[in-house]
């Protein structure tokens, strides 16, 4: 049997509820923040994130579907995040020609070559946003704002928001060199990988994985001590805004997120109970990002969302429980005429905007009765030759069991 590739999912009937009911908040929330949807390509030329997410990042470095384009001599990538994308297509259709900002929020699944585990795909899916052309932390309240009522009216009562600033391009010359004074007195006992950061990037070996470098970078200088004046006042602006907007938050000198172009506020909302993999929102600045892809200089704040560690934690908390729509109706029939009939009044009740079902299989009349109270329809109508002659037939109520008589020509719930 061929199976599915290892880190992707099938998501089924059963469970599309459950994302449907996420996704519709997403879209109501972000529609009421006044992000339009934006929907890119599913691969990019290579390029496109080695510059846009950076070359330094383990996404670019060892988590990226490369391949080289079937006619043209290119490499393509699978997208691994959402931003890059999002940039380039706004630099693509002159859009800082609009009026500032601009909002935009995407649905869509992005690829990884990482290792499968709960909370953990190689395909996932991710709620972004971008907000472009702001520089005012009146933009990140807003764009932090726009996550947390997401969370909020999921129910996710088990999340906590953290939060960073890690300077701009004015204070991070001056942290960059307290980072590369500290971590060089511990280079011996670095990873290979953070031996090369240490020239390269300094900031990502804050964001490693090994134990040995996390331990190491526990100790490492903060960046929120090396702020200048412009981000120091923003980041203060910012923790007032969301006080006064009821948004909860600790202050985390951890978060430093993973992609190369993060500025000044970072952020992340963790789970409690749903595993290592806690981070259901990832999001930050990105003032460098549209000019280092050749637009002009256009600020941007943005984050993205894990689905499937929503679920995760909508599952802890037990809110993950959404049930399929059921049918008002379910018609029973014995014989052709009367499965005609009822092919006929089922039409109508669509046409009409209802959920209504009947038989197509060719079950008994028994099995099609334990079938309609499988699918839990409120209603059933038996209709079998006599009641076709007749015109008239019982609507049953699966409830009470009451049943009255009904014109089959004028039926309608
Ligand atoms: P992590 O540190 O958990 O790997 P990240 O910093 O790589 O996260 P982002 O690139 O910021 O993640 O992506 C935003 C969000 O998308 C994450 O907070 C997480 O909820 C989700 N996410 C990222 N990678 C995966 C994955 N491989 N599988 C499932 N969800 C993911
Ligand atoms: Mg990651």
């Amino acid at each position: 049997m061929i199976q599915k590739i290892k880190g992707t999912m099938d998501i089924l009937p059963e469970e599309t509820p459950l994302w449907r009911h996420i996704e519709g908040i997403m879209r109501e929330e972000a529609e009421k923040y006044g992000f339009g949807e934006i929907r890119t390509p599913t691969f990019e030329n290579t390029e496109l994130f080695v510059r846009g997410v950076g070359d330094t990042t383990d996404v670019v470095q060892k988590e990226m579907y490369t391949f080289a384009d079937r006619e043209e001599n290119r490499s393509i990538s699978l997208r691994p995040e959402g931003t890059a994308s999002v940039a380039r297509a706004i630099i693509e259709n002159g859009k800082f020609s609009d009026p500032m900002p601009l909002k935009y929020y995407y649905i869509i699944s992005c690829f990884r070559h990482e290792k499968p585990q709960a909370g953990r795909s190689r395909e996932f899916y991710q709620f972004g946003t971008e907000m472009f052309g702001s520089q005012s932390p009146a933009s990140d309240a807003t764009s932090i704002a726009l996550a947390n009522s997401v969370l909020k009216r999921l129910g996710l009562t088990n999340v906590k928001l953290h939060l960073n600033s890690i300077g701009c391009k004015e204070c991070r010359p001056a942290y960059r060199a307290a980072l590369v004074e500290y971590f060089t007195a511990h280079k011996e006992c670095l990873c290979d990988t953070c031996k090369t950061r240490l020239e390269k990037n300094p900031l990502r070996l804050l964001d490693c994985k090994s134990p040995e470098c996390k331990k190491i970078a526990s100790g490492a200088p903060k960046t929120v001590d090396h702020l200048c004046e412009k981000c120091n006042s923003n980041f203060d602006t910012l923790g007032k805004a969301l006080s006064a907007m009821n948004i909860d938050y600790e202050i985390d000198t951890n978060i430093v997120r993973g992609l190369d172009y993060y500025t000044g506020t970072v952020f992340e909302f963790i789970a409690e109970g749903i595993g290592a993999q806690s981070t259901v929102c990832g999001g930050g600045r990105y003032d460098g990002l549209v000019s280092s892809l050749g637009g002009p200089e256009l600020s941007g704040i943005g984050f993205g969302m894990g689905i499937t560690r929503l679920i995760l934690a909508l599952r802890e908390m037990g809110l993950d429980n959404v049930e399929a729509k059921k049918p008002v109706v379910y018609i029973a029939s014995l014989g052709e005429r009367a499965m005609v009939k009822g092919l006929e009044i089922t039409e109508r009740l669509r046409s009409l905007g209802h959920f209504a079902e009947c038989d197509v299989v060719g079950r008994s009349l028994k099995a099609q009765m334990k079938y309609a109270n499988k699918i839990g329809a409120a209603y059933t109508l038996i209709i079998g030759d006599s009641e076709v002659d007749a015109g008239v037939a019982q609507l049953r109520d699966m409830q009470s069991g009451e049943q009255r008589e009904v014109a089959l020509d004028s039926f309608v719930i």
